[in-house]
């Protein structure tokens, strides 16, 4: 469609410039500058061997919990080192601009809030707060990092390769020495604060998003391939209301047929024009 980054930066400008009054969706592809990677490869395919867990399997399965928070206890550190990227500082400068109805973001790790941006839906929740399922109490991460790491001094020694979302593969690792911490409140499960594969958004979030959609003029879809529902049906929603939508992913996405402007680069260099 744009044969240099010049054209492509162009027509984009000229989008945001056009529509004053944007919804914003962010997705993986917006942190995989701040060294958190990506779920899908180029053709929105799953890249991974192993899937994450299913809030079923969590819910019910001791092994899948202790081998869960095994997992996350490596990830969770690569997570909290990471700093915004260019992409987040382009957002929070629009954003400051007056330029962004509401940021949704698809991601968990709260590098939108770090890089300046007040107007942010958390769509799947936040990776560093953790949730009591008995009595609802939320703590921070960071403190039950610290519990999990002098509980587990093995697993704390361990480094693997990070995953999505606070995960890491550690594979030949035995999971059934874990010790798996409860709520000290209760002795409730905990939970980190995200909506796991197989659940539902909470109503409220989804409820404000759509109603964002209302006032706002276009769609901006930074770094989504758009595969998951949840965030494919602001999409739908924006194209049902006539409204055009402009989507920066290097890969294919779930909308394609629905976009008015498709910019397939990264994230933070696709928008750096906004901070120049
Ligand atoms: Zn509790």
């Amino acid at each position: 469609m744009f044969d240099t980054s010049e054209d492509r930066a162009t027509a984009l400008a000229e989008f945001i410039d056009r529509h004053p009054r944007l919804f914003v969706l962010t997705g993986a592809g917006c942190s995989t500058d701040s060294g958190i990677p990506d779920y899908r490869d180029e053709a929105g395919e799953w890249k991974r061997a192993t899937r994450p867990i299913m809030i079923q399997e969590f819910m019910t399965n001791e092994r899948a919990r202790q081998r869960y928070w095994a997992r996350s206890l490596v990830g969770f550190r690569r997570m909290r080192a990471a700093s915004p990227n260019d992409a987040h500082h382009s957002l929070a400068r629009l954003e400051r601009h007056g330029h962004v109805a509401q940021l949704v973001t698809q991601n968990v790790d709260g590098l939108h809030q770090a890089a300046g941006s007040r107007n942010v839906i958390d769509l799947h929740g936040r990776i560093d707060v953790v949730r009591c399922l008995q009595c609802e109490r939320r703590i921070r991460r960071e403190e039950l990092q610290s519990e999990m790491e002098r509980q587990n001094p093995a697993f704390a020694a361990l480094d693997a390769l990070e995953a999505p979302d606070g995960d890491a593969d550690l594979d030949g690792v035995r999971f059934d020495a874990f010790d798996v911490p409860a709520c000290d409140a209760c002795g409730g499960l905990l939970k980190p604060d995200v909506v796991f594969f197989g659940e539902n958004v909470p109503r409220q979030r989804v409820h404000d998003a759509m109603a964002a959609i209302d006032v706002s003029d276009a769609m901006l879809v930074v770094g989504s391939s758009l595969m998951v529902y949840s965030g494919y049906r602001f999409a739908k929603a924006m194209a049902d209301a006539g409204k055009p939508i402009a989507a920066i992913n290097l890969g294919r996405t779930r909308a394609d047929d629905l976009l008015t402007l498709k910019v397939a680069d990264r994230c933070a260099n696709a928008l750096s024009f906004l901070l120049s």
